[in-house]
């Protein structure tokens, strides 16, 4: 079986999808989103070690130069992460599906569903089928968050095993999302097509940083984009800019005001969205 390095794995999550769901998460990201507020999950740990005294509880050991983990003495501290030079987090377990499917076993009959996140968590795109296949023969309702970037429409394998794809919509023009993400943005709004015609598009999201981008003309398009494609019930979650968990050089970015974050609310129902969620 195919191993993913899996950061964490919530076992009750009421804000991952619909219904009470556990959450996997997965580590790295082909985006470098300026207001991400989980930035370690962003690079992937090279075992230098240079973290490792840091960890006080003696979490982390050096061995045959690899970073071990050992979850059942960690504090959660994030003194490892703070540490890094590379943006990465030493707190990750490779897992095979089996054995994270053993995990979220033990919230069943609790749970609606599984849902894995990241980082992107397509770039464990084999990892993917393997867990998601193990879920469906549970019986579980499947999602994966995901930036948009991975073609999906030519995945057949992964969107037989896969009820929905939650997209974020991070900047409507590519100058924006280059600036936002450092990355275009041409795929992300042709999955968001592709998988609202295979109705598997249950949730779109934009956090907003005013300044940043233009917040205003990326969520008037994307609500007009969803109406086009008949998506009126996708839930389209406006979600303010917080600092916790920001890059330092990030922190200083705009907070939107309730009632910046209320008008665009309101400029997605005008185009006829019935689920439209600020938080
Ligand atoms: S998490 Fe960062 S500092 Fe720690 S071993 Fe990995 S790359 Fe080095
Ligand atoms: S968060 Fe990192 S530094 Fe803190 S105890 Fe856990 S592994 Fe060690």
């Amino acid at each position: 079986m195919t191993r993913a390095a899996v950061n964490k794995i919530i076992p009750f999550s009421a804000v991952d999808g619909p219904g009470n769901r556990t959450a996997v998460f997965l580590q790295g990201c082909n985006f470098d989103c300026k207001f991400c507020h989980n930035p370690e999950t962003i690079h992937t740990c090279i075992h230098c070690g240079v973290c490792v005294p840091y960890c006080q509880p003696g979490a982390l050991t050096m061995a045959e130069g690899k970073v071990t983990y050992n979850i059942t003495k960690c504090v959660l501290c994030d003194e490892c992460f703070h540490h890094c030079p590379y943006g990465a987090s030493p707190r990750t377990r490779q897992m095979t599906a089996g054995e994270v499917m053993a995990e979220v076993r033990k919230n069943m009959p609790f749970i609606r569903g599984v849902t894995v996140s990241g980082g992107e968590c397509t770039l464990w795109r084999d990892f993917l089928v393997e867990l998601l296949t193990l879920a469906k023969g549970e019986g579980l309702h499947t999602l994966l968050d995901s930036n948009g970037t991975y073609d999906f429409s030519t995945d057949r394998p992964l969107m037989a095993v896969t009820d929905g794809i939650m997209l974020d919509v991070k900047a409507w023009t590519g100058e924006d999302h280059r600036r936002v993400t450092g990355a275009d943005n041409a795929m992300v709004l042709r999955n968001l097509r592709w998988l609202a015609g295979q109705g598997k598009l249950p949730e779109v999201r934009t956090v907003v940083v005013p300044g940043l981008f233009d917040c205003e003309q990326t969520v008037r398009e994307t609500s007009i984009l969803l109406r086009e494609l008949g998506c009126l019930d996708t839930r389209y979650k406006i979600i303010s800019y917080r600092p916790m968990g920001v890059r330092q050089e990030y922190k200083s970015l705009e907070i939107p005001t309730p009632e910046f974050l209320t008008c665009l609310a309101h400029l997605a129902q005008s185009y006829g969205l019935t689920d439209v969620v600020i938080i």
